[in-house]
This record gives C-alpha cells, structure tokens and sequence, in this order.
C-alpha cells in the first residue's frame, strides 16, 4: 500500500484512488465505533494540492466560522491564537451587569484582535447572558463579524447558551455534520497543534456541565487516531470541579501523551494549574468578573509544538495583570 511522506514527515495514508486523506481527520470510523443512532462524520478527501499547501484544518462537527484558508500552514512552527471565555452578550446590546458593559467589551476586544489579527478565534462558552436567546447569538454574530470574515472561529457552547439557538444563528455557517449527538464539537489542526472544542453544556441556565458517554467515546477514539501533534482540549466549565465526569475525561487524558492544555472559563477567574501533568489554563471572562480582583479580557496565545506563551489583555476589571505572561512547556 502506497504511502505519502510529506516534506515535514507526516506520513499520509492513500484515500480512494491513492488520494490522501487529511492526517488529522481521523474520525472517519467514529460512528461505527459508538454504534448505532449516532449520525456518520463526512468523510472528506483533501486533493494532493490542497494537502500540500498544507492548509489541513477540518472540522470534525458543524461551523468553523470563517475561511479556513487561512488555518495555521501545517509546517509553520509557530501559531498565534486569540482565547476568549463567557462573552454573554445579552439580547439587549445595552445589558449590563455588575457595572460592566459585556456587549462594549467585546467590541473593544475585537478591535484589539482586528488590529493584529491572530491565525484564529476560540471562545469557550457561555457566549450569551442567562439562557442563550436567538437575538443574543445575533448581536454575538454582529460583534464577531469582522474576525470571522478572515480568521476561522471556535465557538462552544456553556451553561448559559442554548444550544438550539446557537444553531440557528450560525447554521448558515455550517460546513460538516455533527459529531456527536446533540453536541457542538469541532476539530481542527492549526499548524503544530491541534485543537478540539468540546461541549459540557448539560441544563441550560444551570451550573454543572456534562460531556455525556458519547462525547468521551468521540474523544478517545480521536485522539487514539490521530498524529502526535500536542492538543488543546477547550471546554467551557472548570475542570474536577465543575464537570460532572471530570474523572472519565483525565482518564482518557491519562491513557495519551497528546493532551497537553485544557481551557476553560467558568469561573470568571485567570488562572494557570497543573493536573496529571496537564496544564489547566482558566481564561478571564471578557463579559464581567465575579470577584472585585479578577481581570475581565482575553488571552493572546502563541503556540509551538514544545511549548505556549499566553499573554493576559485586560479590558475592564482588575488590570493589574494587564500584559502578563505565561510560559508553559508542555510535557513529554
Ligand atoms: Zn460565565
């Protein structure tokens, strides 16, 4: 059987007619795996051109928003990411909450991205105020609009969205099936990382999240699956403590040397930790803070296959801390 061996050493397994496939779209098998009543992954075949240009990011769920031409080249060393966390844009663009203005917020924080835009965009949940209305997810669009149109954009999902809702407004979006059954999740291979956003929206309106069986069987399999590019798992709620199968996700985690980071928000708290050798990075909330001493912003991340570099933009809150940054290696 034929094989190809690109320049940077990925070996990629023929497709249909010797085609190759992407390396990093190795979900193809999933829905076998997880057995019945789970809807099929779109197999997509990448042309030999298409792979050699080295633009290897797909989506394994619905919506990477924005045009994915532009995803870190495969042989780039290095990418540059903007990390955002519980936006709640509210229906109402003039909401506020706690004397913080989360709809300014963002505006002001898409101008800082716009004015040196990153590879991409990841928030991690909790994009809307309360219960995730239709017209909150509008406003979100709106305010997102400008980073969207050039940078592909991870969306997922936390305890105040609504799934439904989120669907409608960026299902236009939409590119590839689910991957899981009534969940958000999307994939993608930025250059020397590997990103995975996952959904732990469980009851809308409520504080646990859940991943669900199905989710966690996903997620194994891919990354049994996939090359040993070091990956960020992003998801919205804070891990051992606010994810109710926190310990069947570091399970799998235990059982790859692949995850390197998981993000999160949440907490509306900054904060870098350590678990099973995992880095756990807490973003700020760009929307409001819950403690007088947090920072309310967004994390600038610059991410190679041996390390990260996460610099701390403040916007309102505490900004002490404004310009920080923190250097993680990631392990072996
Ligand atoms: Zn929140």
């Amino acid at each position: 059987m034929s094989r190809l061996t690109m320049d940077n050493g990925i070996v990629l397994p023929p497709g249909e007619d010797g085609v190759p496939t992407d390396p990093g779209h190795c979900y193809d098998r999933v829905p076998r795996l997880l057995g019945a009543g789970v809807p099929s992954i779109a197999q997509r075949t990448l042309s030999r051109r298409q792979v050699l240009r080295g633009g290897l990011a797909l989506a394994a769920g619905v919506a990477v928003l924005g045009p994915r031409r532009v995803l870190a080249d495969a042989l780039q060393e290095r990418t540059r990411w903007a990390f955002l966390s519980d936006t709640h844009i509210d229906s109402d663009p003039d909401d506020r909450y706690r004397g913080f203005h989360p709809y300014r917020n963002l505006q002001e924080v898409t101008g800082q991205i716009g004015y040196d835009l990153p590879d991409g965009l990841v928030i991690t949940g909790d994009l809307a105020r309360l219960k995730g209305q239709t017209a909150a997810y509008q406003n979100l669009k709106t305010l997102l609009g400008p980073v969207i149109e050039k940078r592909p954009t991870y969306l997922g999902l936390g305890n105040h969205d609504m799934r439904e809702h989120f669907l409608q407004i960026f299902a236009d979006r939409a590119d590839t099936p689910e991957a899981v059954e009534n969940k958000h999740v999307t994939a993608a291979n930025a250059g020397p990382v590997r990103l995975v956003v996952l959904d732990t929206l469980f009851h809308v309106n409520r504080l646990a999240g859940l991943l669900g069986w199905r989710q966690l069987a996903w997620l194994e399999t891919f990354l049994q699956r996939c090359d040993d590019r070091p990956t960020i798992l992003f998801l919205h709620h804070t891990p051992r403590t606010g994810l109710l199968d926190s310990s069947e996700l570091f399970d799998i985690v235990g059982r790859t040397g692949k995850v390197k980071a998981v993000v999160y928000g949440h907490s509306h708290v900054c904060g870098f930790s350590q678990y099973q050798g995992v880095h756990l990075i807490n973003l700020p909330a760009t929307g409001y803070n819950l403690q007088g001493g947090e920072p309310v912003g967004w994390v600038e991340a610059k991410l190679t296959g041996r390390d990260g570099e996460f610099i701390l933009h403040c916007v309102g809150g505490s900004t002490d801390l404004d310009g920080r940054t923190t250097k993680l290696r990631w392990r072996a």
